[in-house]
């Protein structure tokens, strides 16, 4: 190691120097142990859209040099003086935060980190509360307190379990909180990264799933995963057909949607949530709502209790999103098939290529 701090650990990375620019191999220092802290040696880091966003310094106020990355799976490689809850050779992963300020209400009902009320501490493009520049998991090695680390369960291999980190978890805790489960009726929007994994939890869960996509053409896919039922969305027959059915539509796209032709499809007392969003505001009648007493909701990832139940559910159901292992310098390219929906249905990065 060739750093001042002789305790804190060089890493290669893939790193974006500025917004829309190509990936270089580099390295950064990560932070010596605190007390409760863990080095993660990564193995397989997801590609999320959500990456591309940022690389792509979409949403604004992009801390560049950017190393996205917040579906990571590895082995815990050094612990330090008070870690408790992980020992060296464990199977890890981390997700989209890596701290929180432990205080609020949300922090301390341990259930709600993501909603921290001081605001999270994202994987990547944030800043830690000392102020430093959090870099993700396109990464040899990275360094987490231990809270915000979880355990991979033994039945999950870690190039399927590191996509569940973002797209699982994100789908996993609105049905949930929903209460997607037996006697209810479920639609997933969309089936790509996030909608693939949402019907084999809704399924799982014991719920009717229905999956309404564009075409016919991930039909035979959807039937696979565990979907009960599908309808094309281009079809105006669909949203006929429909009207009234179901208890819960999960809407997993990012573009604008004809909402009141969604709302539609509620029973009273329906809910339509969102977890994609799109950059322009959605319009909608409010009279959707009024007349089937019906809302519309959004929800962000899950707290790192639930993400471990959400792995641990995974695990028991053989739960596993369908992944394309990459080299690391094939992430470029990958970006471009992402943009152009050209991936079934996850992109995972094998870093032992870094
Ligand atoms: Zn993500
Ligand atoms: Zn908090």
């Amino acid at each position: 190691m060739c750093n001042n701090h002789k305790n804190m650990t060089t890493t290669r990375v893939l790193s974006v120097p500025s917004a829309k620019a190509p990936f270089e191999k580099t390295t950064i220092e990560r932070r010596e142990l605190r007390p409760h802290d863990i080095l993660i040696d990564i193995k397989f880091s997801g590609i999320c859209h959500s990456d591309i966003h940022s690389a792509f310094g979409e949403w604004g106020g992009g801390i560049f040099p950017m190393v996205p990355g917040h579906e990571i799976a590895g082995v815990v490689e050094a612990v330090g003086t008070e870690v408790t809850k992980y020992v060296v050779g464990d199977r890890v992963g981390v997700g989209c935060f890596v701290d929180s300020c432990g205080e609020c209400e949300y922090c301390l009902s341990g259930e709600e980190e993501q909603y921290c009320m001081k605001g999270v501490i994202n994987t990547y493009n944030g800043l830690d509360y000392d102020g430093n520049p959090t870099y993700g998991g396109y990464s040899q090695k990275i360094v987490v307190t231990e809270g915000f680390v979880v355990r991979i369960p033994d039945g999950l291999d870690m190039d399927v379990a590191s996509p569940l980190l973002c797209a699982g978890i994100t789908t996993f805790s609105p049905l949930k909180h929903w209460n997607a489960g037996p006697g209810k009726k479920v639609a997933i929007v969309g089936m790509g990264g996030l909608g693939h994994v949402a019907i084999q939890f809704a399924h799982a869960m014991g719920a009717e799933v229905t999956v309404l996509s564009r075409s016919n053409n991930k039909k035979e896919k959807a039937l696979e995963f565990g979907a009960d039922h599908y309808f094309a969305t281009s079809d105006p027959a669909t949203f006929t057909e429909l009207a009234g059915r179901f208890d819960l539509i999960l809407n997993t796209v990012s573009a604008n949607l004809d909402v009141d032709a969604y709302l539609s499809l509620l029973r009273i007392d329906g809910t339509l949530v969102n977890v994609g969003a799109p950059a322009e505001p959605d319009k909608y009648q409010v009279f959707s709502l009024i007349m089937g007493r019906r809302s519309i909701a959004g929800s962000l990832v899950g707290g790192i209790r639930e993400t471990q139940e959400m792995l641990d559910f995974a695990a028991e159901h053989a739960i596993a999103p369908m992944i394309e292992v990459i080299r690391a310098d094939q992430v470029d390219e990958a970006y471009e098939r992402v943009l152009k929906s050209d991936v079934r249905y996850r992109f995972v990065i094998d870093i032992s290529t870094l």
